[in-house]
């Protein structure tokens, strides 16, 4: 079958492979991206395998064995490390990851699967694993009415949307008119900046240590930041100024439970999270990588989605 696979960084290569072995082998319908394929591509990545590395991590298709349309879950954690017997799955310390939906079919543990609701359409399926994510985050948060959104990228706009539906009063901060214009549309108020102090609650989605550093000096004392993005690399410089003096709570958000992903699924087929607001053109394989690199949606925060079949 053909897929798309890393040879290092900046090398992908479409090519003929062995068929995927595994417990149900998925056709692939669509497969979104995002930025974590990108960093991968350009960068590599921790949880990567050897390379060629099968990458594309959020895939919708039809289980071959008995046609049902189902979402692949990008993980399945162990059940028995420390962090999965307290119910923390997300941090699972033996995850096994499941990539590969760049390609015309993948092989996933049957735990990794999910159902799709209804008539949702493989595209706007494959988007539940990185809501599941935002789903994640805003636990993470407080219940604070005012809250801040830094970056304003798919994942930023996702969480938006979510804190939006909760009820809150949210500013997405981008210095892209085009994505201030998204987060208006999905009911936050897209702004360049935001006065140092004005929220309590402020979601980091950008992934950078600027950010980091900029979601710490914006928050207001003893408020909280949720870090979303990953940094890659190591340390991170941050003011601990706030932290202590002003007892600001820095918390991550990684990932996120099998149930969450439900959950998004729920969301993403009730409407309530509208997957046009997040979708990109269609691309095959051949494509992928160097729209990965040039998106042709300019500015906006879109992703690709991605159909094997092309
Ligand atoms: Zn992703
Ligand atoms: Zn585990």
């Amino acid at each position: 079958m053909r897929a798309a696979r890393l040879h290092g960084p900046d090398d992908v290569r479409v090519e003929d492979v062995p068929e995927p072995v595994g417990e149900v082998v998925v056709t692939v319908r669509a497969a979104t991206t995002c930025g974590t394929d990108l960093k991968m591509l350009r960068h590599g990545h921790p949880t990567l395998a050897a390379y060629p590395a099968p990458f594309g991590h959020e895939t919708a298709g039809e289980r071959i064995d008995t046609g049902e349309r189902v979402l692949v879950g990008d993980s399945v954690p162990c059940g028995t490390c420390p962090p999965c017997r307290a119910g923390r799955t997300h941090l699972c310390r033996a995850m096994t990851w499941v990539y590969g939906g760049f390609a015309e079919r993948i092989a996933a543990p049957a735990a990794a699967l999910h159902s799709i609701p209804g008539a949702l359409p493989f595209s706007a399926a494959a988007m539940a694993e990185p809501l599941a994510a935002c789903v994640h985050a805003v636990g993470r948060g407080t219940s604070e009415r005012a809250v801040a959104v830094l970056g304003g990228g798919t994942i930023g706009l996702m969480l938006a949307r979510l804190l939006v539906l909760d009820g809150r009063d949210v500013a997405v901060i981008d210095r892209h008119p085009e994505r201030r214009a998204q987060a208006d549309d999905l009911g936050a108020r897209g702004v360049d900046a935001l006065e140092p102090g004005a929220v309590a609650l402020v979601f980091e989605a950008v992934g950078r240590p600027e950010a980091w550093h900029a979601a710490l000096l914006l928050v207001a004392p003893g408020g909280r930041v949720v870090m979303v993005g990953g940094c890659p690399g190591g340390d991170v410089a941050l003011p601990a100024v706030r932290i202590h003096y002003d007892e600001v709570d820095v918390v991550g958000a990684f990932h996120h439970r099998p149930a969450e992903i439900d959950e998004a699924l729920l969301l993403l087929s009730t409407g309530a999270v509208d997957h046009a607001a997040f979708a990109g053109p269609t691309v095959g394989l051949d494509d992928l990588a160097a729209a990965l690199v040039d998106p042709p949606f300019g500015a906006e925060a879109r992703k690709l989605v991605v159909d094997p079949t092309r």
